[in-house]
């Protein structure tokens, strides 16, 4: 491998201005297609204020009345936890309740800027990461439920930190590794080329022909089996959506949850999955790192597990509420897709969940049942979407894994073979 100068890394920086610039445009007006005059909250890391300023140019550009920035920065995040009792996370602080609430109540659209060192809390306690995500979604409780019932649209995407870039790139000068990432996330969300927009609107119409195929089965469950040892069985509710590519607000704006996004997902029932999954890539949450686990189900809930790192971070993520052992979402991702092509491991789950097939433990998806968003929580508790305070998605797409959808009646379609689509092994 060629390293380059500190000079050359510069250059090279400096030459994807534009393409940066672009990708500022895709995450306003696609990512979440800001309206005239609305508010939009943006959460970017302190690191990146370059891209954080012309993200919040393009935002008044696109017709933007109002943009409220919240800074984040890992090291101030890492002194808190080191520094504060852990029954100060227990609660949301005031301030940031009124702050999303209030916003969201506004109809504000949220954009959300990965840049995380996935190791930043190393070695701090799990317990007080997990309280405080807890807490922030019971109480911050409008702002939630803004955007898991579809009244606020939102989205996630990533920017490079040095931190996060040393990582991904260990063998690499930092410049690099930095230069490197922002290649990669541009690349990623199809935003290299001369107009991401456009790219994304062919890449949104790719997505009819897998969820009508999945929709148009209504499976009544899945078998998912791999040489790794897994062998689940998830069962999915009558009337359940596959959904994927763009979302809907109930108002009806167009807008993109992830960039990227390769996914095609739904809701399973939280009372039926059976059997065991194993990990097929280490998953990167709240700082920590767990690697090689596998979960064991009984009727929906996870009876056991092990990790060979992160065993605690895992049982903090189990123990978030009643409900956080039961499965929230199912996604179907195929190995070829400009993500799993990179080769990259980004240890951010934004991308390594579109680089493979994920579950997620914690809550489900209220458009991934039909007439979902009219239902209060425990009607769609009653139709097996889950309910908790957590959402954590997990890599166990193996390059050898099949999925088999199977009807009501006992026919057998598979749906994954060999870790791709089966027309895809055609
Ligand atoms: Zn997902």
């Amino acid at each position: 491998m060629n390293r380059m100068t500190a000079e050359e890394c510069r250059k090279a920086i400096e030459d994807l201005a534009p393409q940066i610039s672009r990708y500022a445009d895709l995450i306003v007006r696609k990512g979440v297609a800001v309206q005239p005059g609305q508010e939009v909250v943006v959460q970017v890391p302190v690191e990146r204020a370059d891209f954080a300023r012309l993200l919040v140019e393009r935002a008044y550009a696109a017709g933007a009345g109002h943009v409220t920035v919240m800074w984040r920065d890992d090291a101030m995040t890492r002194l808190e936890y080191e520094n504060v009792e852990l029954s100060y996370f227990q609660h949301a602080p005031e301030w940031k309740v009124t702050l999303l609430n209030s916003m969201a109540e506004k109809g504000a659209a949220f954009i959300f800027i990965d840049g995380d060192d996935p190791s930043a809390l190393k070695g701090i306690d799990p317990a007080k990461p997990a309280a405080a995500s807890k807490a922030t979604n019971a109480e911050c409780r409008t702002y939630r439920e803004g955007m898991d019932f579809g009244r606020n649209a939102w989205t996630a995407a990533g920017v490079p930190v040095a931190a996060w870039a040393r990582q991904v790139f260990p063998d690499v000068s930092e410049d690099e590794a930095i230069y490197r990432l922002w290649k990669a996330i541009l690349e990623t969300a199809r935003s290299a080329g001369d107009d991401p927009q456009q790219a994304w609107e062919e890449h949104n119409a790719a997505f009819s022909k897998k969820k009508r195929f999945l929709n148009d089965y209504a499976f009544d469950r899945l078998h998912y089996t791999s040489k790794n040892g897994t062998d689940l069985t998830l069962g999915l509710n009558p009337g359940h959506v596959w959904e994927g590519g763009s979302g809907r607000t109930v108002g009806g704006t167009v807008f993109f949850p992830n960039i990227p996004t390769e996914e095609v997902f739904t809701t399973p029932n939280r009372m039926r999955a059976d059997g065991i999954v194993y990990s097929a890539l280490p998953l990167a949450h709240a700082g920590q790192i767990v690697r090689d686990f596998w979960l064991r189900f009984e009727n929906g809930a996870v009876v056991d597990y092990d990790a060979a790192q992160g065993k605690d971070v895992l049982r903090h993520i189990l123990e978030t509420d009643e409900n956080a052992v039961r499965l929230g979402e199912c996604a179907l991702i195929s190995k070829n897709t400009p993500i799993r092509e990179t080769g990259i491991l980004f240890y951010d789950t934004l991308y390594d969940e579109n680089a493979s097939c994920h579950l997620a433990l914690g809550i489900g998806f209220p458009e991934c049942i039909e007439g979902g968003f009219d239902m209060d929580r425990e009607a769609l508790l009653a139709h097996g979407v889950n309910q908790s305070a957590t959402h954590v998605d997990f890599m166990i797409g193996s390059d050898d894994l099949n999925v088999t959808g199977i009807t009501a009646e006992g026919e057998e379609v598979p749906i994954f073979v060999n870790g791709q689509w089966v027309w895809e092994n055609e």
